[in-house]
């Protein structure tokens, strides 16, 4: 039976990521900064709560990595710890980097210390391209970050790549693009408009404020993007990858989507103010996730209108419902 370590196991990802390797038939083990405070809602609404092995581990922490890596000595790794929305990034600029940027470094120095035969899986972001005009964003398309979030994004990115080159270890890259589903936190603009637009169906007199309404984003949906994390770490090379649908969508579309399913026009209960407005942004980015494709056998399957359909669907049963 193959071992997995989770990093971050209590997050969106995390959740369905524990639920693909269980039914593959690995044993599970997840961390969180905290086991014995975090609640681990989205794992208890996948109903895999009591089949995984929790530990504490902080990514900043060396001790404690070390630590949980030689305790569970597994055979791959998953690194989805960190602080992950762009917004509060600009906010929290440090704990940010530290949390992603320093995180991975201390994960792949205790690797490389123990001399473990991992194989290791980062999760990048489509972030790390900045705006992307004309050519669709692939491999080999430079790093041009606009936010904190993709500045540690980007710098973990090279830190993978470095330890690859240098010292054989086997780490891979995803570079993913946004990825949603019900267990998203209302934190993330995607639960925000779902959440608001259900509650006003059901009779509330809110109004909807969001940021600018023009950027685009290529929206996938989450359980099929851990499937591809999988797929990487199954290879005889390790490689990155950019993972999307490879169709970006524009805000407006995305809230056009989520209240047209309830059947509600948008424009009477939404407006976009500019105290949202990020101090820098990306308008336009689109995908090329080719090489998942050809090398992976990975297709993204569901359209951001399927992911709207989802999110709506199940409002009330994720970590949002207060599992
Ligand atoms: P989540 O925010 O849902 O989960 C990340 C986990 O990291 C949390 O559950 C939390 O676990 C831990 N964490 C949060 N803040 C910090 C911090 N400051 N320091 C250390 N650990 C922290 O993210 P997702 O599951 O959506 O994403 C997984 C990974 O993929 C993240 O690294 C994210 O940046 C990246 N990514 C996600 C995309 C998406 O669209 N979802 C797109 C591209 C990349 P705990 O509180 O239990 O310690």
């Amino acid at each position: 039976m193959k071992k997995a370590l989770i990093c971050g196991i209590s997050g969106q990802d995390g959740g369905y990521l524990a639920q693909l390797l269980l039914e593959k038939g690995y044993e599970v083990f997840g961390t969180s900064r905290d086991a014995q405070l975090s609640s681990f809602n989205n794992l208890k609404a996948l109903g895999i709560y009591d089949l995984v092995d929790l530990r504490s581990m902080g990514l900043n922490d060396f001790r404690s990595t070390l630590q949980v890596l030689k305790q569970v000595n597994p055979d791959e790794v998953y690194n989805l710890a960190g602080q992950s929305s762009v917004g509060l990034s600009f906010d929290q600029p440090v704990e940010t980097m530290e949390s992603i940027s320093f995180g991975t470094l201390n994960l792949l120095e205790a690797i490389r210390f123990l001399e473990l035969p991992v194989r290791f899986y980062n999760a990048g972001s489509g972030e790390c391209f900045g705006n992307v005009s004309g050519k669709p964003a692939d491999e080999n398309t430079p790093f041009r970050p606009r936010s904190p979030y993709a500045v540690a994004k980007a710098a973990a990115y090279w830190e993978v790549a470095n330890y690859r080159e240098a010292y054989g270890l086997y780490a891979c890259s995803g570079i993913l693009f946004n990825h949603e589903s019900h267990l998203r936190p209302e934190r993330f603009v995607t639960q925000k408009i779902v959440s608001a637009a259900s509650r006003i169906a059901s009779g509330s007199k809110e109004i909807l404020k969001l940021g600018t309404m023009d950027i685009q984003r290529d929206w996938g949906y989450a359980p099929e993007y851990v499937d591809a994390m999988w797929r990487m770490l199954q290879q005889d090379k390790a490689d990155d990858y950019v993972i999307a649908t490879g169709k970006s969508h524009s805000l407006k579309a995305f809230v056009k989507a989520a209240f047209s399913t309830v059947g509600l026009d948008w424009e009477s209960h939404v407006v976009s103010d500019p105290h949202l407005y990020r101090p820098s942004d990306i308008m336009t980015v689109t995908a090329n996730p080719q090489k998942a494709k050809e090398v992976l056998g990975w297709k993204a399957k569901m359209t951001m209108h399927d992911v709207v359909r989802e999110m709506m669907a199940n409002i009330n049963s994720g970590i949002n419902s207060g599992v």
